[in-house]
Parts: structure tokens; C-alpha cells; sequence
């Protein structure tokens, strides 16, 4: 049976995350500020472990991808030539009843404000953020931060290429910070203005262009479902030929099952030579390969898988949220996997008593370069296994007074909370091998 959207799961989610120091609501001490938000000590960690996760997919694990770190603001001439500056817009609308602005393409010709059904015509916006660069204002110094990351990657691709002497097929990866004037942000981190993306751009031999899109939408499907979101809130969805940009050959989005419906979570285009072509002829800088084996020289073609850290990282915590029962008790469990969770391992003294505190110090000092830890003593052991369930935590890891005579702590495991005697000595090792990477 197909899963149904539970409305309650986003409240529940956007609660835990502001309450345990995931994500707060950004200048809040002024009020809030818009739809942004900050991450918090927790929400660091994880967003951190997220992107680090994609890194090690898509970089480390590979020989064809080299990353790439690019400048956020850029002149004018990029977004010209790269079509942001025409058509990077959404068509707006005003209602005529109550005044409110809407795009126009999200609300079916009803407002969501008053129900009324009357609008103006639909005008263009830009969704870029302008900003001027240096200290004299006037048309010179205009700049825009950039909507996306990819942009970088095409401006850099012959640097790129010459430097790292790489040939088709290869990527290029980028991991940081876009800005969308967006006019309806919404559903808390999944549409904001400032957002984090994860984009990779593959450059082929034109030929091979669409094996290599079906590859890249099966990789990075398979990357979610690794990272343990169920296959039923996950689902691929290719966009009908006349539905895509006018750069796209092709376009799959990876959609997840939010609690308002399907959504998408990353969109993986065949951009063909577009971007390439479009920076060449704009800057009249060749970006070009010239493959010496055939004698031929050619534009590559791009496949770019896109993806959306902070997106990504609200549907983790969605997808782990679970309400279940330990020992006739209702707990919150985040059924993170390891890889994601803020922290690995939380190491709980039993009790505040000095005695413990060596042995314990001692224990955190032998996990910490190993594992993200956590460290409390607050309140009784129950209450912090709790705390850390609901957090993500996979293991716990308690220190009693028996271990100052047998050298041996308790570790227990989130999801199935059974608890086995370690001795310290063995720590490390028992927990890497709970948690090794493939
Ligand atoms: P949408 O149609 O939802 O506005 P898009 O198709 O324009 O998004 P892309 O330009 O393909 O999005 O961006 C790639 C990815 O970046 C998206 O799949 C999403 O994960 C992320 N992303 C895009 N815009 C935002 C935003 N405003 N807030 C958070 N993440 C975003």
C-alpha cells in the first residue's frame, strides 16, 4: 500500500529540531529574520556529516571527480551567459482581493491567503541577490551571489582540466552555499533563501551522454536509500520532453515522500553542451578537449547531478523520526544512520559522584579522536538515554562503579537499546566495528 503524507510529522520534526539545537529560526532574538535559519551545535554536526557523506560518495571513493571550491559572488557576464540574468524567474501574481504576492505556478489559481481568484497579470522576477562589489555604486560594480554552484565548475573547466591532466569522462564537485530570492520559501529548511547545495557537474564525450545520465540517477538514488531513507519515500521521476528547460536533454528528479505529498529532493539534467558552449562564446575562451587518440576536438556534454545539503538533511531527520515504546514508556528515536547522527557515541557517567569522573574523562578522552562524542552527566541514566534517542545517537556508552575495579563500561544501541560490557581497553575497536565505513 502506498505510504500516505503524515501531515503531524513536520511540526514534530521542526520541534525537536529548534528544542534540541538542530536548527533555529536565524535572528530570532530580533524577531526572526525571513525564512532562514541557523544550524545549531547538533545541526552542525549533522549538516557537516551529510555533505561529508556526498564528499566520500562522490569524490573520495572515485578517480574520474576532483572537487572544487568557487568564489559566491560573481560578475554580471557569468549569469549573463549562463541564461540566469533572462530566465532565472518565476512569473508572480498579485491577488486582487488581499494584495498578497504569489508564484504563480504554485497555487492553482486560488490564493492560499484569502481564496480569492482573481490575480494580475503574471509579471517576471529575478530570482538572483544583487550586490554591488567595492565602494562606488553604478553599473561596474554590480555583482550577484550565485543561485547555484555550477557555474563555477564550467568557468573552471579548463583550468580544471589542465591542471589536474584529466580527460573526459570526468567531474567536477562543489559543495557550498546558493541564494534564491525566493518568493514563496516554505516547508521549513526545503525551500529557503540561502540555502546549501551539493552539485556535480560530468563531463563526457557526447556519444556516451545518456548512459552516463542513467548511471548518475541510479548512483545517487542508491546513495539515499544507503543512507537509510526506505525505498516507499523515495521514487525517481522523469520530466516529460516538453516540460524541460531549454538546456535539458533530459531531467529525472529524485523525489521524496515529504508530509505535504512528493517533492523533490535532487534533480540529476543532461545539460548537452549548453554551458560550455554558452561560456566560450560569451568570454571567447576555447572550452573545448581535443582528444589526442582520435585526432578529434569537441565540447563536451554535462550530466550534472544537483542536490540540496540542507533539503537533504530535513528529509534524514524526517525519514529517522519514530515514536516507539522501550520498556512501556513512549520514546522519540531518531533512527539516523551512524554516518549522519550529531554524535556516535555519548559517554554517561551512572552517577555525579567524583569518583567516576576520572574513569569517565578517561573514556571519553580514548573515544574522542576516534567518534564525534557527547558528554553528559545531568539527570537520571533513563532520562539520558532518552536525550540521546531522540537525538540520533547510536550508542551509549555508561560508566558505573564497577568499572574503577573491572575496567569495563556498558554500551547500548539505540535502535534495539541491548547492552553489552565492554572493557575499556576494547572500546575502540568494538564500536569501529559497529561503525566502519564500506
Ligand atoms: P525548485 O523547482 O524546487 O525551486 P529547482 O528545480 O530550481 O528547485 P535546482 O536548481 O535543480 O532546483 O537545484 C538543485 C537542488 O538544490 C534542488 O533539488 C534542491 O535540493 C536544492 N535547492 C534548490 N533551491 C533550493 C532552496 N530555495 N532551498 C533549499 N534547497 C534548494
Amino acid at each position: 500500500m502506498p505510504l500516505e503524507p503524515d501531515h503531524d510529522l513536520l511540526d514534530k520534526v521542526i520541534n525537536l529540531a529548534k528544542r534540541r539545537g538542530f536548527i533555529f529560526p536565524s535572528a530570532e532574538i530580533y524577531g526572526g529574520f525571513r525564512s532562514t535559519y541557523d544550524y545549531g551545535p547538533l545541526g552542525v554536526n549533522m549538516l557537516r556529516n551529510v555533505k561529508q557523506a556526498w564528499w566520500r560518495s562522490m569524490v573520495q571513493l572515485r578517480d574520474d571527480v576532483v572537487g572544487l571550491d568557487a568564489a559566491i559572488l560573481g560578475p554580471p557576464a557569468v549569469w549573463a551567459a549562463s541564461g540566469h540574468l533572462a530566465t532565472f524567474t518565476d512569473p508572480l501574481v498579485d491577488c486582487r482581493r488581499c494584495k498578497e504576492r504569489w508564484r504563480e505556478d504554485k497555487i492553482d489559481g486560488v490564493c492560499p491567503n484569502c481564496g480569492g481568484t482573481e490575480f494580475t497579470e503574471a509579471r517576471a522576477f529575478n530570482l538572483m541577490f544583487k550586490t554591488q562589489a567595492g565602494p562606488v555604486e553604478g553599473e561596474g560594480a554590480t555583482a550577484y551571489l550565485r543561485p547555484e554552484t555550477a557555474q563555477g565548475m564550467f568557468t573552471n573547466f579548463m583550468s580544471v582540466l589542465t591542471t589536474t591532466r584529466r580527460r573526459p569522462p570526468f567531474g567536477i564537485a562543489q559543495v557550498g552555499k546558493s541564494f534564491r530570492n525566493e518568493i514563496t520559501p516554505q516547508n521549513f529548511v526545503f525551500r529557503t533563501r540561502e540555502f546549501e547545495q551539493m552539485e556535480m557537474e560530468f563531463f563526457v564525450p557526447p556519444a556516451d551522454a545518456d548512459s552516463w545520465y542513467r548511471y548518475w540517477i541510479q548512483h545517487r538514488y542508491e546513495w539515499y536509500l544507503d543512507l537509510g531513507i526506505p525505498a516507499d519515500r523515495l521514487r525517481r521521476h522523469e520530466h516529460a520532453k516538453e516540460d524541460l528547460s531549454h538546456y535539458s536533454r533530459g531531467t529525472t528528479d529524485i523525489e521524496f515522500l515529504y508530509p505535504w505529498g512528493w517533492d523533490e529532493l535532487e534533480g540529476i539534467a543532461n545539460r548537452g553542451d549548453y554551458d560550455l558552449t554558452q561560456h566560450a562564446n560569451a568570454s571567447g575562451v576555447a572550452l573545448e578537449y581535443f582528444d589526442q587518440q582520435a585526432g578529434v576536438r569537441y565540447t563536451p556534454y554535462v550530466i550534472e547531478p544537483a542536490a540540496g545539503a540542507t533539503r537533504a538533511m530535513m528529509a534524514f531527520l524526517l525519514a529517522a523520526y519514530e515514536e516507539d515504546e522501550v520498556e512501556g514508556e513512549s520514546r522519540t528515536v531518531l533512527r539516523l544512520d551512524w554516518r549522519l547522527s550529531p554524535y556516535q557515541v555519548a559517554v554517561l557517567p551512572l552517577s555525579k559522584k567524583a569518583e567516576l569522573e576520572g574513569v569517565s574523562r578517561e573514556v571519553l578522552a580514548v573515544l574522542q579522536p576516534w567518534f564525534m562524542c557527547d558528554y553528559d552527566v545531568t539527570q537520571s541514566i533513563g532520562r539520558r538515554y532518552r536525550r540521546q534517542d531522540e537525538v540520533g545517537t547510536p550508542y551509549c556508552v555508561t560508566v558505573d562503579f564497577d568499572s574503577l575495579s573491572d575496567r569495563a563500561v556498558t554500551v547500548r544501541d539505540r535502535d534495539t537499546t541491548a547492552q553489552v560490557r565492554v572493557a575499556i581497553d576494547d572500546l575502540v575497536g568494538e564500536l569501529r566495528g559497529r561503525m566502519s565505513p564500506q
